[in-house]
């Protein structure tokens, strides 16, 4: 008879101890640090002297680091003949040369390792044709034109604004609509405001400023979809066939060069929603209006795809009592260029977090688990690093990790603490934000003294009296975990008033995204990334200190709910003509909803000094998520497994709930096979039912 080992409770002062360790001056040294040069993945200045920056502090901090190499492919521009676009008269001359540089404004910018514009693993090429406009190149956007307007874009180049959807789903769409060229560009409708200038005036895009970005849609090594590529990878795997890589050059440009090829188009004047910003009238094309109706659109893109060699760093502190249960935080190292926010930001709040808790080791305190801080290379280029560090550990993680917290750009603004998570992490997230005091003076001023007050004051949940936290889609590293393991992932960031319509923070992956615009413009004093480096830190510690986990699967359950009466409005009558049944989701949901209640029941008439009972009920809680993986990919999706949600399929920026049934039913009334379809539809519905049941009963007491 074997006595259960005693649970050591939580220390309650320990929260505080963090929050005064974290510092503002320290984290803005970081930054200075990190952005001094631009740091690209595979190139030395990423992944030599970052990675050993960062390896330098964690062995200084942490119990433990590891260093992961991985040998994947990359893209690059041609150094010296990068990527442009023109307009050629019929007598072969070139006009209206675009700039392939975007021109340097203060000192800062003028670094040899400045990568000129372009977008990663666009095809080589230099096709001629004639323009078309394609708005935001959305698949509803292609619809308007082919089906509405009867504008082909076969044969065509493409030129589509930024914005609304991830770039990659633009290219998707380019090639499936047949266009032999895109050309994406920044509408200052989309990156600008009218009441104020543009950098270096306020942090507003200039018209040289061009998004570099990547077109690959799947995640990982194109090389080696579902396994790592380490050394014993096959070459056969290596050498398989990279179906999903763009196939037709693919190039951005800046609104300076925008406005000559889309002010000269031909055609029908665009419907409202189409029309950008620029002084010109906005048309559809194809082609050039008469006087240029003899001219071509012409792109030269030399961009080549490259091996190349990335790592990931990670650091351990290793947990007292449960070792081998996990709390990560990750955040991407690899920038575009100086990459000052995205994504240093969060990689100089996370250095200051790990010396915080390096400081408190040293004082004698540990967590109750192990915490794993990971710096992620090469995310720019498809959540490269993370994927495939998923991918060989998969194993490890499925059996042993709690959570995973991630943030990209830590702060991108000074207007509101953003979250997208699952929902069974959000107590711990609200309860979190609690304790963090409000960095805005003003805010404080108008009574609401914390994070979590600003946050719910700026970004209400529709439905109940919290903050809103929206689903997790793909764009940033959380990804592999959620989608493929089902880990439960929360991603955080600081950011702007979203109210004023700007596609993303307006320098995002652009040369002038610097240490001097951050410091003038986003956060002088540093406070909003020291608040977010608490609220990231506390979450994190409370995981691994609690000796009961702080998931919660009420507030899943209820988020099921939701997204069932979601799907019911939007396709629920027509599922039901076509003999969906949902009383079976509506039952399968109602005993979720049970198993739920009764899980948090044993919760509170659990003994904590009793070490089994309580790491039984721990893993019931871990495992939750991991209850939505269904064997099989996804249909049409190489490694998204997770039932419950799934980044959209024509915009992997989005977030989709029960994606394998919405997906079957996207445009169902065009598909030339109704039975088929339908039956597809009925095929993915009872998936979700059998999913929703299976996680009940693994949160059901033990026989
Ligand atoms: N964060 C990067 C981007 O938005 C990569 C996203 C991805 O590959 O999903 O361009
Ligand atoms: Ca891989
Ligand atoms: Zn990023
Ligand atoms: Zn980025």
């Amino acid at each position: 008879n074997i006595p259960a080992p005693v649970v050591p409770t939580e220390d309650p002062t320990i929260s505080q101890l963090l929050m005064n360790e974290l510092s503002a001056d320290n984290i803005k040294e970081n930054l200075r640090t990190l952005t001094q040069s631009p740091h690209i993945a595979g190139r030395d200045q990423d992944d030599v002297v970052l990675v050993d920056l960062i390896k330098q502090r964690w062995l200084n901090d942490l119990d433990s680091v590891v260093i992961h190499p991985y040998n994947v492919l990359l893209s690059y521009p041609k150094q010296n003949d990068s990527n442009y676009i023109s307009i050629k008269l019929d007598n072969g001359t070139e006009i209206d040369v675009s700039q392939r540089k975007e021109l340097v404004i203060d000192a800062e910018q003028n670094n040899p390792n400045v990568v000129d514009p372009f977008n990663a693993y666009s095809a080589a090429g230099e096709p001629e044709g004639d323009l078309v406009y394609v708005n935001y190149a959305r698949i509803e956007d292609f619809f308007h034109l082919n089906r509405t307007k009867m504008i082909s874009t076969v044969g065509k180049i493409c030129i589509s604004r930024y914005g609304a959807i991830f770039r990659g789903d633009k290219a998707v769409h380019a090639e499936l609509y047949g266009c032999i060229g895109l050309i994406i560009y920044s509408d200052p409708i989309d990156y600008t405001v009218p009441w104020s200038g543009v950098y270096p005036e306020d942090w507003y895009l200039p018209s040289t400023g061009a998004q570099r970005g990547t077109l690959w849609t799947d995640n990982g090594d194109p090389r080696t979809p579902n396994y790592p590529s380490i050394q014993y990878t096959f070459d056969l795997l290596l050498q398989q066939r990279y179906a999903h890589l763009p196939k037709i050059p693919v190039t951005p440009i800046g609104y300076i060069d925008a406005v000559k090829y889309l002010g000269k188009l031909a055609g029908e004047e665009v419907i409202d929603t189409w029309k950008g910003g620029m002084n010109i009238t906005y048309r559809y094309g194809p082609g050039f209006s008469a006087e240029h109706s003899n001219s071509k659109i012409k792109m030269s893109v030399k961009t080549t795809n490259q091996p190349a060699i990335i790592h990931n760093v990670i650091g351990y502190i290793r947990g007292k009592v449960e070792p081998d249960r996990y709390v990560l935080f990750g955040n991407h190292r690899d920038a575009w260029v100086f990459g000052a926010i995205d994504p240093t930001s969060g990689t100089a709040t996370m250095l200051e977090l790990t010396r915080a808790f390096g400081t408190m080791l040293k004082r004698g305190w540990r967590p109750r688990r192990t915490l794993v801080f990971c710096s992620w290379g090469a995310e720019e280029y498809g959540l490269i690093g993370s994927t495939e560090w998923v991918e060989e550990l998969q194993k490890e993680l499925q059996a042993r990790a709690i959570a995973y917290l991630n943030v990209d750009a830590a702060v991108q603004g000074n207007f509101s603490l953003a979250a997208n998570g699952v929902a069974s992490l959000n107590q711990v997230v609200f309860d979190s934000t609690k304790l963090v005091s409000n960095p805005n003076p003003a805010e404080v001023s108008e009574g609401r003294s914390t994070v979590y007050d600003t946050w719910k004051h700026r970004s209400p949940s529709s439905s109940e009296d919290v903050p809103s936290i929206g689903g997790l889609g793909s764009g940033s590293d959380y990804t592999a975990f959620l989608q493929v393991l089902g880990i439960a992932s929360v991603d955080l960031r600081h950011t702007y008033d979203r109210s004023i319509g700007l596609a993303s923070y307006p320098v995002y992956h652009s040369v002038y995204e610097t240490f001097s615009l951050v410091e003038k413009f986003v956060d002088p004093g540093f406070q909003y990334h020291v608040s977010v480096s608490r609220v990231w830190g506390e979450i994190g510690r409370k995981l691994a200190d609690s000796p009961v986990l702080p998931l919660d699967c009420r507030l899943y359950a209820q988020d099921l709910a939701k997204k069932r009466d979601d799907l019911i409005t939007y396709y629920g009558s027509d599922m039901e003509k076509n003999g969906v049944d949902f009383a079976q989701l509506n039952e399968s949901i109602r005993i979720f909803i049970q198993s739920a209640n009764e899980i948090h029941q044993r919760i509170q008439s659990i003994d904590i000094s009793n070490a089994y009972e309580t790491r039984a009920i721990n893993d019931q809680l871990m495992l939750l998520e991991r209850s939505f993986i269904d064997q099989n990919p996804l249909p049409g999706r190489v490694a998204y497994r997770h039932v419950v949600s799934a980044p959209s399929q024509h915009n992997s920026y989005g977030s989709t709930a029960f994606p394998a049934v919405v997906d079957a039913m996207f445009d169902i009334d065009a598909d030339p096979d109704p039975v088929g379809r339908w039956n597809e539809v009925k095929k993915q519905y009872s998936i979700l039912v059998f999913h929703i049941l299976s996680a009940a009963a693994a949160l059901k007491p033990a026989v």
